[in-house]
């Protein structure tokens, strides 16, 4: 296949405009800026049915060489995932009565077993994740996440989550519409991704972008938009800089590999993860 049949030129996703400038190359595609509404995503992109390969295999066979993102399970996510979600959920732990959760792109299923550790007995504690090997690995260590896209889940939820995932998504709007459809009145939604679009320029990222695994980048306002749109509300919103000195270390670490990092000092970058802790209207 040529790239020509393999990409697809599109408008902005967030407000639909197609004037947009350069922002990033990387792995043979590149990330533009939309002048309207800033948002940050990669143009051309890779065709449907590629990104839908990617996902559930791991494997980007349109980069050269194959890039592969399955990536390992970190055991210290678990750890890291119930000392935020213990902070964040004080008051469900506190009320200690029976919820039901659900991690959407639940990896090899730490969020699951960060929730199920936390969470009162009786409470239903589910992922689903679209991605084979990870899907395996999480269900052969007796981990409750099911191998699918989120139109396979048929029940509903009190709390549903979605950490890191919002990048690997081309279009959010019909995805949050089925979140939203899978969430109980008054539903809650935890919602972890970057706040890329609002900085400066790629060289402010203290991370490998990872096109075309990563297809979308936003800013706080587009989060906060999607969300009112849909009917949530923000409870409370974290803001955590990923631009530590650890980072540095393995940014390094990654531009001795050959990575096309940048080098950022730490506590130098406006990037910040963003933690947000939403709730349906009614
Ligand atoms: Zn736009």
């Amino acid at each position: 296949m040529t790239k020509s049949n393999t990409t697809e030129r599109v408008h902005c996703p967030y407000c639909g405009t197609d004037d947009a400038s350069t922002w990033a190359v990387e792995n043979g595609y590149t990330a533009v800026q939309c002048r309207g509404c800033r948002l940050v995503y990669v143009n051309p992109r890779p065709v449907s049915s590629l990104i839908a390969d990617g996902v559930e295999t791991g494997q980007h066979n349109d980069v050269v060489g194959g890039k592969v993102v399955i990536g390992s399970r970190v055991a210290r996510k678990v750890w890291s995932f119930r000392r935020v979600l213990r902070r964040m959920y004080r008051d469900v732990w506190n009320a200690d009565r029976a919820i039901s959760w659900l991690d959407i792109g639940a990896g090899f299923g730490e969020v699951v077993e960060a929730v199920q550790s936390i969470a009162p007995r009786g409470s239903r504690v589910q992922g689903i994740e679209p991605m084979r090997p990870k899907a395996q690995w999480a269900h052969a260590h007796r981990l409750d996440v099911q191998c699918g896209y989120l139109d396979a889940v048929k029940e509903k939820y009190q709390f549903a989550s979605l950490i890191n995932v919002f990048s690997h998504i081309p279009d959010f709007r019909p995805m949050l519409q089925q979140i939203k459809e899978r969430l109980e009145p008054r539903g809650e939604f935890f919602f972890v991704t970057g706040n890329i679009a609002d900085l400066n320029g790629s060289r402010d990222v203290p991370t490998e972008l990872n096109l075309p695994d990563h297809l979308v980048f936003a800013g706080e306002h587009h989060l906060r938009g999607y969300l009112d749109e849909a009917g949530f509300e923000c409870l409370q919103i974290e803001r955590t800089r990923p631009d530590t000195i650890i980072n540095l270390a393995k940014q390094l670490v990654h531009k001795t590999r050959g990575k096309n990092v940048s080098i950022v000092i730490p506590y130098t970058s406006g990037c910040r993860s963003l933690r947000i802790r939403a709730r349906l209207k009614n």
